[in-house]
């Protein structure tokens, strides 16, 4: 049998959520009694990660320590650490925090509806392929449109992905696509490019081919107040199942 591999995952909750037009963030609202963070926590606790970074914003560091690590006995969760500005830089401050690993599994916390099923789809995939990034076939059509609003173009329906987390990469590849990041992100700013996820960085600074995995249609990102609604229905069915077993 080979060596295990070295796994860790980058948890991200430091964004403020304001698509959300609530005063709690999105991260901390209560689903089924428990906050949004606590779920993607509680999945890569029960699976075979060796080490979680949480990363939020500096004032929230007390309530998660206390509140959800302590609380719920995620002794996974090896630092808690301060995001940046940009959901970029909050990923850059988790890879400088993860000690040795072969592969880093980066998720937003967003995302309550990950499961251990998806981290080891996605490990299987990163093992072989370096780059790897859980997503969905999309079911509508989609169109491009201009910056007036008109359509420019239809992509063929059966190319098209939408991206999940999460996006998992060996080790040295994304370090070295986010250190390139950071001395180019200048120049990026100027151009107007927005970085939204990390396989953008890994697409934009190194040559290496990224693999698609499924994720599921259930691991949606709340953003909007009615993905309360649907997360919190998967859950309670999720329950169902478990309690019908
Ligand atoms: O804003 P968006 O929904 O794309 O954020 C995706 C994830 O990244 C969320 O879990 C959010 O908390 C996190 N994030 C972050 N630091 C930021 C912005 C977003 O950790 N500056």
């Amino acid at each position: 049998m080979g060596k295990k591999e070295r796994t860790a995952a980058i948890v991200l909750a430091a964004g403020s959520g304001k698509r959300m037009e609530s005063s709690t963030k999105k991260q901390y609202m209560l689903l089924r009694e428990k906050p949004v963070i606590y779920y993607s926590l509680k999945a890569f606790q029960d699976s075979f990660i060796d080490e979680i970074v949480l990363v939020v914003s500096p004032d929230d560091i007390e309530y998660c320590q206390k509140e959800i690590v302590k609380r719920y006995g995620f002794s996974k969760v090896k630092s808690i650490i301060e995001g940046g500005k940009e959901r970029y830089h909050s990923v850059a401050a988790g890879l400088s925090r993860i000690s040795e690993c072969d592969f880093v599994f980066i998720h937003d916390g967003a995302r309550p509806l990950v499961t251990e099923e998806i981290l080891g789809r996605a490990l299987s995939c990163v093992k072989k392929f370096k780059a790897c990034v859980t997503g969905m076939p999309v079911k509508d059509t989609i169109k491009i449109a201009d910056k007036e609003g008109y359509i420019s173009s239809t992509p063929e329906r059966k190319l098209v992905w939408m991206v999940q987390t999460p996006q998992v990469f060996d080790c040295a590849l994304i370090k070295e696509a986010y250190d390139k990041l950071i001395l180019s992100e200048k120049d990026l700013l100027k151009e107007g490019i927005t970085i939204t996820d990390d396989a953008m960085v890994v697409e934009k600074f190194t040559g290496q081919p990224i693999k698609l995995v499924s994720g599921s249609y259930e691991n949606i990102k709340i953003t909007t107040p009615e993905d309360i609604i649907t997360a919190e229905n998967f859950i309670k069915d999720r329950e169902n199942r478990i309690s019908s077993r």
